[in-house]
């Protein structure tokens, strides 16, 4: 079962060594937990419903499910029960009709509907933000793999599929769809379509933009049936309009996605570098080289000492760090992970790969690369350990031309470090997602949680605040992967520009006039 206020299913949890907790107290200094609202007191809170319709539920433990999503504000509203705004009800559509039905019933009764795939969203994309009685709608029921096309390497999918499911179906076929967001267990495809959304392997696979070829969108106005074509000239391409329209526009209920052959060999490395500088050099270089490397993921240092303090295997890190420093990488290494796929030989032949690690005074280390994949989807449960310890976590994502990834990297760190007045915030940070012009930069930071949920929150908006307008500044985009959702409305038009916004707005006039879809989001 999913956590209700937390990351993942219940049954799993992320222990911390002694000595990780002493490396984190180090950092921030001892914390305790803050007093958590149980769920029964949160279910007493949540105000009758009148929603009247066959395919929506009011019962209270539903809507409480629903209400939030999984950045730092929603933990800290869950957690306390500071929730303004329940959904009036829940609703499971199992067809298209279905989502028609609720559409025609929304606007017949001046009721808002929030498409809601896994609820992952770590920018406030499924949150109600206005006292309009809302009806969220959840597609778990239309998860079904429609038609598999092995001739041309398609599959269309009902949109409310997991990334679990769906590679469940296409590996037991031979085939992959190569998405893997961290949210993988419970995002799902209409989700990761629906906010631009990128997975670990986009090196390879790309993100899901390139996976997406077409599929039907229902909106208050009507359905855009769009057809699978390999590429087209007719026009701008419609596809685009769904793509990143956080369930403003329409709902996507089914997609057709370009599909993989399951790698022959799929193998995971981790090489240390001596500077952070010369590791950025070394990925650079690879990104731009035909290679089947599928994923370049470069830790800074503070992200690398983070990494394997948490580990927390001392004696071995300790070990390690004596051999590396035979190999001249002392106390600024960072780490890089890579991964590479294809046919046997593809993979065994690595001599360009080597060869600029090498160039960079890389040094592979073994275990490390197929450890972090093992345990890929399970880091977010950290987040669960952490709040128990008394920490809040968050992150914050951009993607920037290779020219400025340094300078706005150390900025971030340096500004987010220093950002609350009399505490430390300990701050990390990788550089994923890489393009031959640039790449991501991805950054985590934890700052100690206080017993007000309004104190708590408060640091968050300073510190939101703070790396929001840093990215701005050197040029970055205000979100490569997560989104805009509610988070990042205000810095939207810096981005976008007034016309740009405007285009945004009229088209949700057209899809959506009566202004039904998720208010109060994208514009
Ligand atoms: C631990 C963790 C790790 C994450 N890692 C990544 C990552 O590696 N890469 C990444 O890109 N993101 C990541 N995310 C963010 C999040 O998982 C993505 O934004 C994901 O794409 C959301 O999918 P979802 O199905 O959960 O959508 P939801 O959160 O349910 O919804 C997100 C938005 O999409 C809309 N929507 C959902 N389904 C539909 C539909 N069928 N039709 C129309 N609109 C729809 C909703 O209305 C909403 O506006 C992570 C989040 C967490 C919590």
């Amino acid at each position: 079962m999913k956590r209700w206020n937390g990351w993942g299913n219940i049954e799993v949890e992320y222990p911390l060594h002694e000595s990780a907790l002493s490396f984190l107290e180090s950092k921030l200094g001892p914390s305790r937990k803050p007093q958590d609202i149980s769920l029964e007191e949160l279910t007493k809170k949540v105000p009758q419903s009148h929603i009247g319709h066959k395919l929506v539920t009011t019962d209270s433990f539903d809507r409480v499910r629903h209400a939030r999503g999984q950045s730092l504000p929603d933990w800290i509203a869950l957690r306390s029960g500071n929730i303004e705004y329940f959904p009036a009800g829940v609703a499971y559509p199992q067809s298209n009709q279905d989502i028609k039905s609720l559409i025609n019933y929304a606007y017949d009764n001046d009721i808002a509907l929030i498409p809601y795939g896994g609820g992952t969203s770590v920018v406030g994309h499924i949150n109600i933000y206005n006292a309009k009685p809302t009806i969220t709608v959840d597609l778990s029921k239309m998860n079904k793999l429609m038609h598999l096309n092995e001739e041309n390497h398609t599959a269309t999918f009902q949109a409310g599929i997991n990334g679990l499911d769906l590679e469940a179906i296409l590996n037991e076929k031979g085939y992959t769809l190569g998405h893997f967001p961290q949210s993988f267990e419970y995002s799902t495809l209409g989700g990761w379509i629906a906010t631009r959304s990128s997975g670990q392997q986009s090196l390879g696979y790309g993100r899901i933009e390139r996976m997406f070829l077409g599929g039907k969108f229902i909106t208050p106005h009507g359905e855009l049936n769009l057809p699978p074509f390999p590429a087209s000239a007719a026009g701008p391409d419609l596809k685009e309009i769904i793509l990143g329209s956080e369930g403003r526009y329409g709902i996507l209920t089914e997609a057709t996605v370009r599909i993989h052959k399951l790698p022959e060999r799929e193998i995971f490395k981790a090489v240390f570098f001596p500077t952070f500088s010369h590791g950025l050099k070394a990925i650079r270089e690879l990104s731009r080289q035909r290679t089947p490397l599928t994923m370049l993921r470069l830790s800074t240092e503070i992200e690398t000492i983070t990494t394997l303090a948490l580990a927390g295997r001392a004696q071995q890190i300790s070990i390690l760090e004596t051999l590396l420093g035979f190999r001249g990488i002392g106390e600024n290494k960072v780490l890089l992970l890579y991964g590479i796929a294809g046919t046997k030989e593809e993979v065994s032949s690595q001599k360009s790969i080597r060869n600029t690690i090498k160039q960079y005074n890389g040094v592979h280390v073994p275990v490390f690369g197929s450890e972090w994949h093992k345990s890929r989807f399970k880091t977010p449960y950290l987040r669960n350990t952490l709040w128990e310890l008394g920490y809040a976590v968050d992150t914050l994502e951009t993607a920037i031309p290779w020219g400025k990834a340094l300078g706005l990297i150390r900025d971030l760190q340096e500004k987010i470090s220093n950002g609350l007045d009399k505490e430390k915030v300990h701050t990390f940070t990788h550089v994923s997602h890489m393009y031959t012009d640039g790449c991501s930069v991805y950054t985590t930071y934890i700052y100690k949680l206080s017993d007000s949920p309004e104190e708590n929150l408060r640091k968050w908006q300073i510190l939101k605040g703070l790396a929001s307008e840093t990215i701005i500044q050197w040029g970055g985009t205000i979100s490569h992967q997560h989104g805009v959702g509610k988070d990042h409305l205000p810095y939207l038009s810096r981005e976008k520009g007034a016309l740009g916004l405007q285009v945004l707005g009229t088209l949700g006039m057209l899809f959506d006039p009566e202004n039904i879809l998720n208010p109060g989001k994208l514009f």
